[in-house]
């Protein structure tokens, strides 16, 4: 269903993000941040491709002030108010052309607050934490902020003290006087909100020899509790890999921020944790294994609307399990029954195929979605439901997918149909017994 007033351009859960009649194919930024006055001046390159003529059109962007939008080197006249960068070219973009739109924008960057906090741009007590999940890229760059992939090359000048971490390969770090221009491209195919800036002071270690790169930036005070508590790094990366395949990016990287933050976050190559998800006793190291497993389901394979979240949390929570039971703990079985339980204790609020958008964070989406994979695994058993997991994510390896294609591809691997499964765990509100 799409709501009144949204047309397919935008996301049916927050039809006032994305913009029509173009596809953005690449960003170019070139950032200035100074970490001490939480100041960004910022220019933005923009490759995008025309999907009709376009005499006007609009980007996401929150609250900078815009002082220049050149389209393919001629100034453009714009507008800029709540959250809407609007722009009329000197002359129409012809259908199917690319075209070049650059932004000069500065400001106080802020978070973009909404029914989930404060999304995106985040001043830390010495640095700058970015977690964009769903909502928050214009908060830092303009953008058409849709579930949609473009590639990034982002330049990021701060002062030398301070490390710059953005999703992507280093490609270059240059000393100047006093500040550090850092380079970062993400050549695998993106969504906005992926993107994530992390400044601080950190220590950059090494979290496993050997197979994909996985590194951390951390606080150095905390390093032996860390290397304890992500001790497991490597065993958990290559019993992923075995069960979801190969390992969708070159690296990936660890931050811990020096900051209590609520939940660990994931973008695109790399994870964000708290200090307070650190104890020396590898209490959250659930969460390790969540985050990890979002590489594969939301990063790699991304949701074409927010309505199928279930594709994402409920993969990475059942990837919870299937490292609980592959570490010796209880077993992948054993957690389903657990939640089960637990679900059934509450009053079923949701249905997971499509919660709504005040419910896509709800824990019954995360904890449904993975019984749902486990029901789904106990129906056609172990070798065909891995067979498919392994296809899902290599036949759709970054891009984007929706509920409806997962269903499908279940068909695939089972004899008998799936409907009553799919209809009873996603569609319905009432738990079904496991
Ligand atoms: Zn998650």
């Amino acid at each position: 269903m799409t709501p009144p007033g949204a047309d397919h351009s935008t996301d049916s859960y927050l039809p006032r993000n994305g913009n029509g009649g173009y596809r953005v194919l690449h960003y170019d930024l070139e950032l200035d941040y100074r970490v001490v006055s939480n100041r960004l001046a910022g220019r933005a390159n923009i490759t995008a491709q025309a999907g009709q003529t376009l005499s006007r059109f609009s980007l996401d962007l929150g609250q900078f002030r815009v002082s220049e939008v050149r389209v393919d080197g001629r100034r453009a006249t714009f507008t800029h108010r709540a959250g809407k960068l609007r722009i009329k070219p000197e002359k129409a973009i012809p259908y199917g052309a690319t075209f070049k739109t650059e932004v000069r924008y500065g400001g106080t960057p802020v978070p973009i607050s909404g029914p989930w906090g404060d999304i995106g741009w985040d001043e830390l007590t010495d640095g700058v934490l970015v977690a964009s999940q769903p909502n928050g890229a214009p908060s830092w760059f303009p953008c058409n902020d849709r579930l949609e992939k473009a590639t990034f090359l982002v330049k990021l000048t701060a002062a030398t003290p301070y490390t710059v971490l953005v999703t992507g390969d280093l490609v270059a770090r240059r000393r100047g006087a006093g500040a550090t221009t850092w380079t970062y491209e993400r050549n695998e195919p993106t969504a906005p909100y992926l993107m994530s800036v992390q400044i601080g002071r950190y220590e950059q270690v090494e979290l496993a020899m050997g197979g994909i790169t996985q590194r951390a930036a951390i606080p150095p005070r905390l390093r032996t509790v860390f290397r304890h508590d992500f001790g497991r790094h490597a065993q958990i990366m290559s019993t992923f890999e075995r069960l979801f395949g190969p390992y969708p990016f070159r690296e990936y990287v660890v931050v811990v921020a020096d900051d209590d933050l609520d939940d660990p976050v994931e973008a695109q190559g790399m994870a964000v944790f708290g200090r307070n998800h650190l104890d020396g006793r590898r209490t959250h190291e659930r969460l390790v294994a969540h985050e990890l497993a979002h590489q594969w389901f939301g990063n790699s394979l991304t949701v074409a609307d927010w309505r199928h979240i279930w594709l994402n949390e409920g993969f990475a929570t059942y990837a919870e399990w299937l490292w609980s039971e592959a570490s010796g703990g209880p077993s992948a079985r054993a957690c389903a029954i657990n939640w089960h339980g637990r679900l059934r204790a509450q009053p079923a609020h949701l249905t997971v195929a499509n919660p709504g958008v005040g419910r896509m964070f709800d824990p019954a989406v995360y904890k449904r979605g993975a019984l749902t994979l486990h029901a789904l695994r106990d129906r056609i058993g172990d070798e065909p439901f891995f067979g498919l997991v392994r296809a899902w994510t290599g036949e759709h390896r970054h891009s984007t997918v929706t509920g409806g294609q997962f269903r499908a591809e279940a068909q695939r691997w089972s004899a008998t149909p799936l409907d009553d499964l799919f209809t009873a765990w996603l569609d319905r509100t009432a738990l079904p017994p496991l």
